[in-house]
This record gives structure tokens, C-alpha cells and sequence, in this order.
């Protein structure tokens, strides 16, 4: 990630690199599946049928071609899957799907096309299974379809282990749609920072990690200073800093009404300070050498600054609102 991917020039582009037709498994015809998409004011969007390229050009939505391959097998038994992003060879694909997932991420992971581990929790990856690989630039940190059908589409827990290991992967929200009809689609997406609408620049900024993930909340703004961190987001419930082992830290409004509540004794706070400007209120704590400023409006965090906070080799910032609906920064590391 740019450390001034939210301060630098450019437009913010919205896509879903995770979706499924009739080619596949899905309920809806590739032509209907870029209607849905393009109506539902996407900018682009990644066709992955299972095991094969579906080939097609629209004028409505920039499209990368893609497939979802299941390959080889982890350590408890279940395949990989493979997004492949901008490919579009589907002979050669043919011939790589059989090699080892090894082989096959070499295949994919070329200038122009890269490939993303979908839904480990779903696929029971464990962390070995995805330490024991390299040429994938990401890992779904989010499956909307794996959530709604059986409740396994986070896979946080892969991702901080992956980055603990200074293994400098992307987190991507994707939908996984097959029926659609917003029961597993618009549920997962990226917003990419390009200079313009192309496929060229929108493949090139997800490569260099120039985007944050979402399902709802929308980041606006982060940026990371000899330990200053700033986040301003929509409206939310919690902002969380994950960074490795037990660093890290929590600021929601659950902890927020409780230092008020308490005048800052529930934490043993060194300072609690409340201001109060044209209806929205501020709070200015410290502890130690950690001063925190937590800015709300009318009753949700939009934003939180950082000082003096002491996290390991990386941080990644995951905001939560009140349907419990998530965006995910990529990593800062250290
Ligand atoms: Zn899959
Ligand atoms: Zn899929």
C-alpha cells in the first residue's frame, strides 16, 4: 500500500474479483451477471467461473478475466482455490489446473495477472498449507457468499498470521456470487485508487496494494507517521488497529462510553478530556506515552488519531458500523 494512497491525486474505482454464471455454477448468464454488476454501480469486475475462462467484452464495466481453480490439497484434505486474475488463455489454463498449486500460481503470477487464495477458512487452510506457497499477492479476507451459506467468510485469522511472518499479502473482499439477487452479491468489494478507469492502471494498483476492502463502511482517509497514525471513516462502531500478537488496539463506543462513564478510571487513564463542537463531541485520552483522539458524530467514531502507540512489525486498520458491516485497510508494515 502507498503510504499516501488517501492523500494522492486520483479517482477511487469499485469491483469484485469473485463471481460465478451459468458457465459455472452460478444462476445467471455472463451478460446478466454485468448487467447486476454495472447497475449496481460497480466499475469493474472479474468473471471466475470454475475451471475455465469465460470469454466476453462489455462496454458497460471494465472486465478482467478470470477463472477459480481448485487445485492440489491441503494438510486436513480440501483443495485450494485459486482466483487467476487476468488471464485469459483458457488452453493453457486447461494445462496448468492439473499441475501443483505451486506450478499454477507461477503460471498466473506474471506482470500483468496475479492470483488471490479464495476463502481459506472455508477451504480448512491452515497456515502451513498457505506458508508453503508464494506468487499470490493476497488472500480473501472476505467471502460474502462462504458468510451467508455457512458462516465462514472471514478469514482474518490467516491473513495476521501471513503478515506476522512479514508475508506482505493483500486482503480482498469479494462476493463469491452464484445466486445473486444482493442474497450473495454486493456483499464484498475493493476500491482501487487509479488515474484512470483502465484496465491497465485498475490491475496495476491492486499489484502494488493501492486499495482498501469493504461491505459496507467506507475508509477516507489513513496515513501512518513515526508512530502517528490518522483514520477517518463513515460512521462506525468500532476501529480496530490489528498488528502482531497481543499489539494492537481496540477503540469502539463501547469502551468510549465507558471511559466518559467512568472519567477514564475503568483504563486507569493518565487524561480523559471531553470537548463538545457544534454537536459532535471529542475525546482526548492519555496513557503513558500514548495519547489517543477520538473524534464522534452524532453518537458513531468517524475518526481516530494515534500517537506514541507501540505496534509490532505491522498494523492493519478494520473499521466496524452498527449492521456490523466491515471495510479492511492492507497492512503498513513497520
Ligand atoms: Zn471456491
Ligand atoms: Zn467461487
Amino acid at each position: 500500500m502507498k503510504k499516501d494512497l488517501f492523500s494522492s491525486s486520483g479517482i477511487w474505482v469499485k469491483g469484485n474479483l469473485h463471481t460465478h454464471t451459468k458457465n459455472s455454477d452460478g444462476l445467471l448468464s455472463p451478460e446478466e451477471v454485468i448487467s447486476y454488476y454495472s447497475s449496481h454501480g460497480y466499475d469493474f469486475l472479474a468473471i471466475t467461473d470454475h475451471e475455465k475462462v469465460t470469454a466476453i467484452k462489455s462496454e458497460k464495466i471494465v472486465l478482467l478475466p478470470g477463472s477459480e481453480i481448485s487445485v492440489g490439497k491441503g494438510l486436513l484434505g480440501d483443495s485450494y482455490h485459486i482466483l487467476a486474475i487476468n488471464v485469459e488463455d483458457n488452453e493453457l489454463l486447461q494445462k496448468y489446473k492439473n499441475e501443483s498449486v505451486q506450478t499454477l500460481l507461477n503460471f498466473v503470477n506474471k506482470e500483468k495477472s496475479f492470483a488471490i487464495v479464495a476463502h481459506p477458512y472455508w477451504s480448512k487452510l491452515t497456515h502451513s498449507d498457505l506458508l508453503n506457497i508464494e506468487g499470490y499477492i493476497g488472500v480473501e479476507v472476505y467471502n460474502g457468499g462462504c458468510d451467508v451459506e455457512v458462516a465462514k467468510g472471514f478469514s482474518t485469522v490467516h491473513w495476521d498470521n501471513l503478515l506476522s511472518q512479514r508475508i506482505n499479502v493483500y486482503g480482498f473482499a469479494t462476493d463469491d456470487a452464484h445466486h445473486y439477487s444482493d442474497l450473495d452479491s454486493a456483499r464484498g468489494w475493493i476500491n482501487v485508487k487509479v488515474k484512470e478507469k483502465s484496465i491497465e492502471e485498475i490491475l496495476s494498483s491492486i499489484k502494488k496494494g493501492n486499495f482498501y476492502s469493504s461491505s459496507g463502511p467506507v475508509i477516507e482517509y489513513l496515513s501512518y507517521d513515526v508512530n502517528k497514525i490518522e483514520v477517518r471513516s463513515s460512521p462506525v462502531e468500532r476501529v480496530d488497529f490489528i498488528s502482531e500478537g497481543g499489539s494492537g488496539l481496540s477503540v469502539s463506543l463501547e469502551i468510549y462510553n465507558k471511559i466518559k462513564r467512568t472519567k477514564g478510571k475503568i483504563l486507569a487513564l493518565d487524561k480523559v478530556e471531553i470537548n463538545h463542537e457544534n454537536g459532535n463531541e471529542t475525546a482526548y485520552v492519555e496513557l503513558g506515552n500514548s495519547k489517543i483522539t477520538i473524534r464522534t458524530e452524532r453518537g458513531d467514531i468517524t475518526s481516530v488519531n494515534l500517537e506514541g502507540v507501540n505496534f509490532k512489525n505491522y498494523f492493519r486498520v478494520e473499521v466496524t458500523d452498527h449492521s456490523n458491516k466491515k471495510a479492511w485497510s492492507n497492512p503498513i508494515f513497520l
